[in-house]
């Protein structure tokens, strides 16, 4: 398993890399394993691997969804090569080993192992591993576009996310906005001619911080959030700037509305516009994730609780694919690694840890389907 990983960490798949020979190398695995899986390559180098195996029964698959591409290294130093993955002390270091190259590995070893020891598998497997989850998540699109049609439903979904072995049944959903505010140059020297655009986005900012996302608080995920990150805007010291950009980050809960905080972001426009006619803003979104919210109560729950010997659900900060195979199934989010390693530099996973999710994804393959 730990071959696999290495060979997983040093096939590169950032968004500029693409995925496709992290593809191959998973199957390859699968096939000196005896286990025939598809790769579904598009635009030269992006790709998804799916692997179905077993009989297909009334009951519904049992699905694993995970992601084959990693972000970049970042511009801090690592100490080893962040694509050449390095063994010391028990763990292995490189990018993915976390997120989610370790999990992925973990994953495909209890499938062949459980399939190369004869034992009958009570309904169909499927293992999807599939690209961009990390930046537009068109590798799922793609994988539902071209597979739910055959997916008998209801499945059971593991989205195999770096939890450290905790049972993820919710997550926020994610609305990213670009705020632009516009006005007029003049020479520095004679503001009074011209329009302040940054003065303009100070004055939205400072509505828009005290703007609540959540009116509920729910009880795994709490309060939804809203950030403004990123700002940009003006040209020179002397000139009167004519634009200033913004990107915010809204994190909601399931329940709630985008287009009712679109509206209210909307509406703090019309409230400064009546202050100052001369205000001009418009807004983009940039990206949109919908929330994971499964039924605690739900069989699926419930039965993994007991084999996995979980008395509780939780919920994470970061977004995952799961949303988007919501359809097929109840999900739940599992798998090794301490999500506070993620995307950063010397990400490491332990060898025990990963040796005990071969382990837990063995009993829910045992489990389930059926
Ligand atoms: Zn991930």
């Amino acid at each position: 398993m730990t071959e696999l990983l290495k060979k997983l960490i040093n096939a590169k798949s950032t968004a500029e890399d693409g995925e496709f020979d992290a593809a191959v190398v998973l199957g390859d695995y699968f096939k000196n394993c005896g286990l025939s899986a598809e790769i579904d390559c598009w635009q030269d180098n992006r790709a998804n691997l799916i692997l179905r195996t077993g009989p297909k029964t009334k009951a519904g698959p049992l699905v694993f969804l995970c992601h084959l591409d990693v972000v970049p290294p970042g511009k801090e130093p690592w100490t080893s090569e962040p694509f050449e993955a390095t063994e010391r002390d028990g763990k292995i270091y490189g990018r993915g080993a976390v997120d989610m190259k370790g999990p992925i590995a973990a994953c495909a070893t209890a499938i062949a192992e459980i399939v190369n020891s004869n034992t009958t598998l009570k309904g169909e497997i499927i293992f999807a591993a599939v690209a961009a989850e990390e930046t537009d998540s068109c590798g799922v699109s793609r994988f539902m576009q071209k597979y739910e049609k055959s997916i008998t439903t209801p499945a059971k979904i593991i989205v195999t996310e770096p939890t450290d072995f905790a049972l993820v049944t919710a997550h926020k959903s994610l609305l990213w906005l670009e705020v632009i505010t516009m006005g007029k140059t003049a020479h520095g020297s004679m503001p009074a001619l011209g329009v302040n655009a940054i003065e303009f986005m100070v004055e939205f900012i400072e509505k828009v911080s005290s703007y609540n996302v959540s009116k509920k608080t729910d009880e795994l995920l709490g309060q939804g959030s809203l950030s403004v990150n990123k700002i940009s805007g003006g040209t020179a010291t002397n000139i009167v700037p004519e634009f200033c950009r913004t990107e915010i980050d809204i994190r909601t809960l399931p329940e709630n509305n985008n287009e009712e905080i679109l509206r209210d972001l909307e509406n703090i426009f019309e409230t400064i516009k009546k202050t100052n006619s001369k205000f001009k803003a418009e807004m983009k979104i940039l990206r949109n994730c919908p929330g994971l919210q499964t039924d605690q109560q739900s069989d699926f729950i419930k039965r993994l609780q007991k084999i996995l010997g979980i008395d509780k659900c939780t919920a994470v900060s970061f977004t995952t694919d799961a949303p988007h195979v919501a359809g097929l199934g109840p999900v739940a989010v599992f798998g090794p690694g301490k999500p506070d390693m993620c995307h950063k530099p010397d990400e490491h996973i332990s060898i025990a840890d990963l040796k005990t999710a071969v382990d837990c994804y063995k009993k829910i393959i045992l489990e389930f389907p059926g």
